[in-house]
């Protein structure tokens, strides 16, 4: 064998090895039931014809690859933005352990939650049991200072009722009457992770908001990010802009400390987080700006419910977004926007003018959720490239209306449509058959590049084959920077790439750019 304790060989080197390569021949020939290579090329040239395109628009009953989470794993990400808060799915175990994965996959961060591992007698006789044992059992290992609960598909589809099975738990002494127990129902049959995160949210808020009067007077506000894959940076860097303006800014569901540990030799189950303290005086806030409106929908109207004034942007990347945000800031709290963004401004506007020339006029396809689509697609056209093809598996008819009318609003946008609700395989028909120059979107954009040539810049949720991308913001005007900075090495890596044949076509492999 190829492999042994002296010479261990990884997945590169060791399947190409001809003990490996038989046994994947063998197994194809005498197991797959495979088609002829030929057929299958040829079935292949057709997928990428428009008559096939048609096909793939028209099914109804399938979907392939689409590029959304359900709607639980939305609720872990956002219960672990709270101080010494321990998530808690009420449900199966394998959900939660793809929840886990998924967010540790991105973050490279162990990420916590626990479930009550419902099984066939839950299933039958419902989950209370579940609830009673494992509230107390979780209370009791891992002493958080609230618990936030959403469920999985197991426990929707027989109907368990949370709010009255937490009640139940607190009355057998599963936990103390007045610990904080946040609940949302998060079914994942609709909605998604974005729609699990803004459930989860509201949950919170309820818990410590719920039967209590708010005061009027304060000029601070809450900032609610929304589900975002570069967490981590942009929260830290809204800290940053927010401190720079004097603007007093209590962040809802910060999970900028949790998803980004030291390592220091002490393990951190919690670190950070919305202090519990600050998010029942949030209530007080004058009020709730969120960074993302399609993640937290819900979230704002019960803001909006308690007197509170609400705003929402959608994942402002560049010039004209972050000046909106921060403007409005500025106008709800009365600070105002200090020389050191402007300078900030001023330094990311001439970044634009140096590189603009080898983006204006480049087509763009885009995917991710509903508020990162628009945000890329408003920089894109600020930048003078074109956005082509947006799609969003999780986007609406509302996101479809309003990302159509953003690509209305500018030249760059003429040719440029809103996909919601289509996924990965419709994007495959859409990239054959009207090509572009660039795809932007998560990891699982790489399939895309692959099959259809068209280079892949990660910007998304989730990037499980690149290291790091969640430090660093995308949002701001430091963070627009960054943005900008990706799109130009994968245009000037393109470039490199296709001029780069000694003596046939490297006359223009040039050393300046
Ligand atoms: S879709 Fe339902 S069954 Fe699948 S991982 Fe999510 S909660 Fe679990």
């Amino acid at each position: 064998m190829p492999q042994s304790a002296d010479k261990v060989l990884d997945h590169f080197e060791l399947f190409h090895q001809p003990e490996y390569q038989a046994l994947l021949k063998n197994k194809k020939e005498c197991f797959e039931n495979a088609y002829p290579d030929i057929k299958v090329k040829e079935v292949v040239e057709w997928t990428k014809t428009w008559e096939y395109r048609e096909k793939n628009f028209a099914r109804e009953a399938l979907t392939v690859n689409p590029a959304k989470a359900c709607q639980p794993l939305g609720a872990v990400f956002a219960a672990a933005g709270f101080e010494g808060s321990l998530s808690y799915v009420h449900g199966s175990q394998g959900c939660v352990a793809y929840f886990r994965s998924h967010l540790a996959r991105h973050f490279k961060e162990p990420i916590s939650s626990v479930s009550d591992s419902m099984t066939e007698d839950a299933a039958v006789f419902g989950g209370l049991n579940n609830i009673v044992e494992g509230l107390a059992n979780s209370y009791k290992m891992y002493k958080p200072k609230m618990i936030a609960m959403s469920t999985t598909c197991m426990a929707e589809v027989i109907g368990d009722d949370l709010h009255a099975f937490i009640a139940g738990a607190k009355e057998k002494g599963s936990v103390p009457a007045d610990f904080p127990v946040a609940s949302c129902h998060t079914p994942s049959f609709v909605g998604s992770h974005i729609t699990g995160y803004d459930a989860q949210v509201k949950g919170v808020l309820q818990a410590f908001w719920e039967g209590k009067t708010r005061t009027e007077g304060s000029s601070s506000i809450n900032i609610v990010g929304g589900f975002d894959g570069y967490a981590v940076g942009n929260i830290r860097e809204l800290k940053r802009m927010m401190a720079e303006m004097g603007v007093e800014a209590t962040f809802l569901a910060d999970v900028s400390d949790v998803f980004d540990t030291p390592t220091d030799g002490t393990y951190r189950m919690y670190d950070g987080g919305t202090k519990l303290d600050d998010v029942a005086a949030a209530l007080n806030a004058k009020a709730t700006l969120s960074l993302q409106h399609y993640s937290t929908i819900k979230t704002l109207e019960y803001a909006e419910s308690k007197g509170q004034v609400t705003q929402a942007f959608n994942h402002p990347v560049g010039v004209g977004a972050t000046d909106e945000f921060l403007m409005a800031v500025s106008k709800l709290t009365g600070k105002a926007i200090p020389d050191s963004l402007t300078k900030e401004r001023g330094r990311l506007v001439d970044a634009i003018a140096d590189s603009v020339a080898h983006l204006h006029g480049k087509k763009f396809a885009i995917f991710g959720d509903p508020d990162l689509c628009m945000g890329l697609t408003r920089f894109l056209m600020e930048l003078g490239a074109e956005p082509v093809h947006v799609l969003a598996t999780n986007g609406n008819k509302d996101w479809e209306a309003a990302t159509n009318e953003l690509l209305a609003s500018s030249p760059y946008g003429a040719g440029g449509k809103a996909w919601p609700g289509k996924d990965l395989w419709h994007m495959r028909s859409l990239l054959f058959t009207e090509p572009v120059d660039f795809l932007i979107g998560s990891t699982y954009g790489k399939y895309l590049e692959r099959d259809t040539g068209t280079p892949l810049i990660r910007i998304g949720f989730p990037i499980f084959d690149r290291h790091h991308h969640h430090r660093y913001p995308v949002w701001g005007y430091q963070g627009s920077l960054n943005v900008l900075v990706k799109i130009l090495d994968k245009v000037f890596d393109v470039m490199d790439a296709s001029t780069n044949i000694t003596g046939v076509t490297d006359i223009s492999y040039d050393i300046i750019r």
